[in-house]
Parts: structure tokens; sequence; C-alpha cells
């Protein structure tokens, strides 16, 4: 029998571009979103449902989402 892998989204942060605005984390539902030191968005991926919020959001459209393995 064929085994299906089963995928779910994930929000990813490309960091060096993020301009710390915190806009992602005001919209996360799950609030797993945090400014690290001031400096990028940090996304707790065992809180994130990859609903795409922050990604809509997002000015500098530095958030993709993606599917990973569950
Ligand atoms: S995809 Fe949704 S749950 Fe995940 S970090 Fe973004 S807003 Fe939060
Ligand atoms: S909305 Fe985009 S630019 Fe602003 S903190 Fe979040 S990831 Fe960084």
């Amino acid at each position: 029998m064929e085994t299906k892998i089963r995928k779910k989204r994930k929000a990813f942060v490309e960091t060096d571009d993020c301009v710390a605005c915190g806009c992602c984390v005001k919209v996360c539902p799950r609030d797993a979103i945090e400014i690290w030191k001031g400096i990028t968005a940090k996304i707790r991926l065992e809180a994130c449902v990859g609903c795409g919020k922050c990604a809509r959001e997002c000015p500098a459209s530095v958030i993709t989402l993606r599917e990973v393995p569950q």
C-alpha cells in the first residue's frame, strides 16, 4: 500500500530583508511571531497554523508559506 506523506503549511521569514516593523506580529491569530532582539521577525513553527495572514500583511513581502512534512 502506498504511504501518503501528509504535509502542512508553515510560515518562514527571509530574515535578512525583514525590517522588524511588527505588522506580522499584530495579525497572527496564534501569537506565533516575535520580533527577535528588535532585529527580525521570528516564527515559532510549532504554533504556526499556516493561515498566511502574516505573509499578506508584510510590507516587505519577506514571509513565504511552505509545505512541510507533518
Ligand atoms: S501563517 Fe498564520 S499562524 Fe503562521 S505565523 Fe503567519 S499569521 Fe501566524
Ligand atoms: S511584517 Fe514583514 S517586515 Fe514586518 S516584522 Fe513581519 S516579517 Fe518583518
